[in-house]
């Protein structure tokens, strides 16, 4: 039915403004603008979330309990609300009947659906049959769609495109508007030329879109996103994306660093001086990586990754030593005040019969200590500063910035690195995380870092013993805790308030501090949490490390980096609630010394069957990429490891987990591209990119 060739006289062009197609003029016009639909390319662009295939329509009477949705149409015998057994859940019904039987119709607090949902009214549902338990099939929360008597014709007999909702505009007339875009198709450039078509063993562009709103078959390569018009849509995605990344970094790299850096015999006996043990096999590996970036002309841009405990700490401290025996200065950059103080304490310590200058930097540092701190910075009188992101601030100047370290990257994103950047001639730059991301990931989030993995933790260290139990055994589990601590342990106490979170409830850990002072009279006890202030915080902290502390009842605030040998015991209180990287951040404060270590996760009896399957892996497995992995699976890559915040793209097609071979192909060949014919004509290409990544992202 989509005969091109013969529209091609239409004078509906790619570049067209929506107004023109017939049925839409000034009012839709504008609902569509807003929408981000604003010309007919933008209507190319927006794609079917589903199709209902109306050439073999679905009976009800041949319903079965089954994994995929379907769609029926019917029309209504009865409707109404029901009284729920539980409070504040309002239930409708309806009974849907096609003429070969009939289904209940299940919607959940959507009262409204009573004026719209009546009796004798005909509507196509798009949802899955399950069986109740009554044990009757029903359909919970279905999409629906009223139709008239004119719409129940539509489409008969081929497989009809179901696009999300814009506004008000009802779905047909949605096909519709979108059906005249199709028109001009023909006249869509393909921003891929052939050659990179071929590399990437795509299809062009009119047949991926053509097919995509108008399957000829709904297969299923097609319905799981693997069909050739998918590919072509992911990597044309996955390519925009890292073409983009690899040309920032390309002109990044265009520039030399002005700076030489060179290892001789007097460094390196400078960094056996501070090295308080020998390195794993990992860590000197990760360093040859990281020295031989320092030494060349370009700038180093690095994400050095390695599991909680695995000692990425002295890492950082040997590459600062090599910056600031060339003669630079080095920035140290950390998420907290909590972290700051512990990386300036412990850097203090190593650095301490080294003759370096090292100094920190936050937030709550007094006008005084900031103002002889930052001419210090700016004159040279200082190597290496700690600091949180205060350290970002303007009127923070160096002198010779050679190297900044960013740890644990969780909020340092494009916005940071150029602030970085505009301190100093190309620093080079080493971000360090423990959140162990899969390599896809990695790449799609950090396409233009180079990475370093240490996979390898420091000899010697005990498996953390992980056990979940029901509040219910609250009692057992505080007399073990009242043991361990007899032994000499420390412990954390941990209760899931998010620090990060704008409106942060701090009652239930201060509710929990109380009960847990009940509960242990005689041993010592403090809290932690972030709007203590920094004062506060790091003498708590302090005595903590020195073994003043028994018990610290803590918020997530301890989450990143925190480094207690001696504390061996955590406890998590609802432990449900925490997604399964922040269990693993958290795990990983304990298993840092000699002792045994126990993490024990109190979950509440009537946490859902999902959340207490998380909770059950989290205690049999202890590798971080696993958890990482399971994570990604568990939530999605927009949401796992909190990488929304940090900036992941979300694809329109592609997805992360899936699709990471593809993602990897994207990488390799932008990088080829950009070699090959030049950063010129690679950019020439981004630019046709552009809007097409612009119009695929971020509709979802
Ligand atoms: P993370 O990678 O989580 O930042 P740290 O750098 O804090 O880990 O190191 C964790 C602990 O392991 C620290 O107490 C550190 O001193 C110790 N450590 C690091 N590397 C080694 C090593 N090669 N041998 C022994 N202990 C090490
Ligand atoms: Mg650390």
């Amino acid at each position: 039915m989509f005969i091109v060739s013969a529209r091609l006289e239409s004078r509906i062009r790619p570049d067209t403004s929506v107004e023109f197609l017939k049925g839409v003029g000034p009012g839709r016009g504008g609902v569509l603008h807003e929408n981000g639909l604003s010309t007919v390319e933008d209507l190319l662009y927006f794609f079917p979330f589903r199709y209902e295939d109306r050439r073999h329509p679905v009976r009800i009477s041949e319903l079965r309990h089954i994994d995929a949705p379907v769609t029926i149409r019917g029309r209504v015998v009865s409707a109404g609300k029901k009284i729920s057994p539980i409070k504040r859940l309002q239930i409708f019904e309806a009974i849907l009947d096609d003429g070969s039987g009939t289904i209940m119709l299940v919607w959940f607090n959507q009262p409204y659906l009573a004026d719209k949902i009546r009796r004798n009214v005909r509507l196509a549902i798009y949802g899955q049959p399950r069986v109740s338990n009554r044990g009757r099939l029903q359909i919970e929360s279905a999409d629906f769609e009223i139709l008239s008597a004119d719409d129940e014709s539509e489409g008969e007999g081929t497989i009809v495109p179901v696009y999300s909702k814009v506004a008000n505009i009802a779905p047909k007339a949605m096909r519709s508007i979108v059906e005249q875009a199709i028109d001009a198709l023909p006249l869509m450039p393909d921003p891929l030329p052939e050659k990179l078509r071929e590399r990437l063993g795509i299809v062009g562009l009119h047949s991926a879109v053509l097919k995509l709103h108008h399957p000829p078959e709904l297969d299923e390569s097609f319905l799981t996103g693997r069909s050739p018009a998918h590919r072509r849509m992911i990597l044309q995605e996955f390519f925009s994306f890292q073409l983009a990344l690899r040309l920032r970094r390309a002109s990044e790299e265009q520039q030399k660093k002005e700076r030489t850096i060179t290892i001789d015999d007097r460094i390196r006996d400078r960094v056996r001086s501070v090295l308080p043990f020998s390195l794993t096999g990992a860590q000197k590996r990760v360093l040859k990586e990281i020295a031989a970036d320092m030494q060349s002309a370009r700038p180093m841009y690095r994400l050095l990754q390695g599991d909680v405990g695995s000692g990425k700490t002295i890492v950082a401290l040997i590459a600062s030593i090599i910056a600031i025996e060339n003669g630079h200065q080095v920035a140290l950059l950390a998420p907290t005040e909590i972290l700051a103080e512990q990386h300036f304490q412990r850097l203090g310590q190593l650095l301490d019969q080294s003759g370096l200058r090292i100094a920190k930097l936050t937030g709550s540092s007094t006008a005084a200590d900031r103002r002889t701190l930052l001419a210090a910075l700016r004159e040279g009188y200082l190597d290496l500063i700690v600091g949180t992101h205060a350290l970002l601030e303007d009127a923070v100047q160096f002198k010779s910035l050679g190297l900044a370290i960013v740890d644990e990257q969780h909020r340092f994103g494009v916005e940071q690195r150029k602030r970085l950047f505009a301190k100093a001639k190309l620093p080079d730059i080493l971000v360090m995380t423990a959140t162990p991301i899969p390599r896809s990931l990695a790449l799609a989030i950090y396409g233009d870092l180079e990475l370093s993995v240490i996979d390898e933790l420091p000899p010697g260290r005990l498996p953390v013993k992980t056990v979940v139990r029901g509040t219910g055994q609250a009692a057992k589990v505080f007399a073990f805790i009242e043991e361990q601590v007899a032994d000499g342990a420390q412990t954390y106490i941990v209760y899931p308030i998010i620090e990060e979170s704008e409106k942060l409830d701090l009652k239930p850990l201060t509710l929990g501090f109380e009960m847990i002072r009940e509960r242990f009279p005689k041993l010592r006890s403090a809290m932690l949490h972030g709007r203590m202030s920094s004062r506060e915080k790091e003498e708590t902290m302090a005595a903590f490390q020195k073994g003043e502390i028994d018990l610290l009842v803590s918020t997530t605030v301890i989450e990143v980096g925190v480094d207690v040998p001696n504390a061996s015991m955590m406890l998590i209180m609802d432990a449900d609630r925490f997604g399964l990287s922040q269990l693993h951040q958290l795990r990983g404060r304990v298993g840092r010394g000699p002792r045994k270590s126990y993490c024990v996760l109190l979950r509440n009896e009537r946490a859902s069957e999902e959340a207490k399957n998380r909770l059950r892996l989290f205690e049999s497995t202890r590798d971080g990429f696993e958890v990482a992995e399971r994570d990604l699976e568990l939530r999605g890559a927009g949401d796992a490891l909190g990488t929304r915040q940090s900036g992941a793209p979300r694809f329109r097609f592609g997805n992360i987990l899936r699709d990471h071979k593809l993602m990897e192909l994207a990488r390799d060949t932008a990088i080829e591209i950009i070699e090959s014919e030049g950063y010129e004509v690679a950019r020439e290409l981004a630019l046709e990119l552009i809007p097409q990544a612009a119009a695929t992202a971020g509709k979802d």
